[in-house]
């Protein structure tokens, strides 16, 4: 029998509380034991310790899956958190970045040497989950998403087998690597990116009355998704008594200025704007700045539970759609839930549908329905206004969603999450992991399905 190396913690023991827990506190799933691998040689051993046991295997980074796609009840986590280490190669401007590492670690190492990657917003996200999804972010229609810098992934098979892939090597496995989704081919332990230069960026929040709400949505979709290509906006609804535009600009503020004419235009009632370090516009977005919480493009605390789906859009939202908005807001559970519109374009849109296996590429913007609570009582409100305000606005949007926004609730999510790219994926997916051994709720099978020792 293989044996499991690294920090293992079975169910009962001391810190296995902890270890369980995903970021979601909706979930609290039961493992069976958890490896915190610290090598690659720990993740080699618990892939075979899986396949000789029998016992079901998740696999996990950064614990953020909306979903918690990455636990089990009964299952062994095959965690690589621990694994960390990012180096950056001042002469071919690569970053070689281990599973386990958060995005603000990154953004910080980079930073130092002047560069970054476009990734998510939230400081404690993971770089594989993010990067296996797509990645969105605040320098998305400047560089495209987080998978479109990347330029090899090191992954161990279900045989338990190190492999790489790249343009060259097993190419169709890494073009399912960028946007396939977490948790279907095999474990990734590290990730190679493209780096891009950066220095000072300017980001913004323009607040109007939320009696402004129609003519702001209609003014944003009209310009976000075609806006010059080194901006990328965010509008943030809520039922309070403010509607939100935040955004992010590589270039100056008298640039930006130009740039936002089309909103000035409905005088915002606040304006905020400033020019500084890119490391600081990241803490800015990612709520570790006091000064500036309000433009967390995500809320998060240590007991909050959340229910968030997506969709997209190719069209302008007419005044049904703008008006069925306005509904939904006026009749949420709380104040504690956000509709976001995330731009698109610019970069996004460079690459074809089918050139990676993330195939949203000529959407306009990504809808994102937000709900937060901590209280019981409170659960089944929250979660029938997002499914309730998702599906009133079907005609409106395009049927696909994002999977780094997974859904349970979705039943179509296989054309949902990846449009044209499914049957392709579902090649690759037999090519790598014919038995089925990385599965989940709404993993891609394998054709002979059943658990296998591939
Ligand atoms: C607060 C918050 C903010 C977010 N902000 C953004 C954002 O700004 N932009 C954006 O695009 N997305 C964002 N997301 C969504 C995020 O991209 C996904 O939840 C992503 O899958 C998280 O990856 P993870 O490694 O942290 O999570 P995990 O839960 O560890 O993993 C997520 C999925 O990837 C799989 N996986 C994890 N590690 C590996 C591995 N080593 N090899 C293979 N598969 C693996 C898991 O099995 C699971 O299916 C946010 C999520 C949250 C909760």
């Amino acid at each position: 029998m293989a044996e499991l190396t690294g920090k293992v913690i079975y169910a009962g023991e001391a810190g296995y509380e902890d270890a369980r827990l995903n970021f979601n506190a909706r979930f609290a799933a039961s493992p069976l034991l958890i490896v915190f691998c610290q090598s690659v040689q720990d993740v080699v051993n618990a892939v075979n310790w899986a396949q000789m046991s029998g016992v079901p295997v998740r696999v996990r980074s950064g614990r953020h899956s909306y979903e918690a796609f990455s636990v089990a009840d009964d299952a062994l986590i095959i965690d690589l958190n621990d694994m960390e280490q990012i180096r950056f190669d001042r002469t071919t401007g690569q970053a070689t970045i281990q599973a386990g590492a958060e995005l603000v670690a990154i953004y910080e190492t980079l930073a130092a040497e002047g560069v970054t990657i476009p990734g998510g917003s939230c400081a404690t996200v993971g770089i594989t989950g993010l990067t296996l999804g797509g990645g969105y972010g605040l320098l998305a229609r400047w560089k495209g998403l987080t998978c479109d810098s990347l330029q090899a992934v090191e992954m161990v098979t279900a045989k338990g087998k190190l492999i790489v892939a790249d343009a060259t090597q097993n190419a169709d496995l890494f073009w399912a690597l960028r946007g396939g989704g977490g948790g279907n081919f095999g474990i990734v332990t590290a990730l190679k990116f493209q780096t891009h230069a950066i220095d000072k960026v300017t980001i913004y929040q323009l607040k109007w009355d939320a009696t402004e709400i129609e003519r702001v949505i209609q003014q944003w979709q009209a310009f976000a998704p075609d806006s010059d290509d080194r901006h990328t906006s965010i509008l943030k609804l809520t039922p309070g008594n403010s509607v939100y535009i935040v955004g992010q600009f590589v270039g100056t503020e008298a640039e930006l200025r130009t740039v936002l004419a089309p909103l000035f235009a409905i005088a915002p009632k606040e304006t905020e704007i400033e020019t500084l370090p890119y490391l600081e516009a990241v803490y800015a977005f990612a709520g570790l700045k006091p000064d500036y919480p309000k433009r967390l493009a995500h809320w998060h605390g240590s007991q909050t539970k959340f229910k968030n789906a997506s969709d997209y859009v190719v069209r302008p939202l007419n005044a049904e759609g703008i008006a069925t908005v306005v509904k939904f807001l006026k009749q949420a559970p709380s104040r504690n839930v956000v509709l976001q519109f995330d731009s698109y374009g610019g970069a996004i849109a460079k690459i074809p549908p089918d050139a990676t296996a993330f195939c949203h590429r000529q959407v306009k913007w990504n809808i994102q329905y937000q709900a937060y609570w901590t209280k019981p009582q409170e659960q089944a409100a929250h979660i029938n206004w997002v499914q309730n305000f998702r599906s009133a606005m079907q005609p409106y949007v395009t049927g696909g969603c994002y999977v780094n926004y997974c859904d349970r609730s979705i039943k179509n999510w296989q054309t949902a999450y990846y449009g044209g790219n499914w049957q392709r994926l579902k090649r690759v997916k037999q090519q790598y992991d014919p038995g089925n051994f990385f599965s989940f709720e709404q993993s891609i099978p394998a054709n002979t399905g059943g658990r296998g020792l591939a």
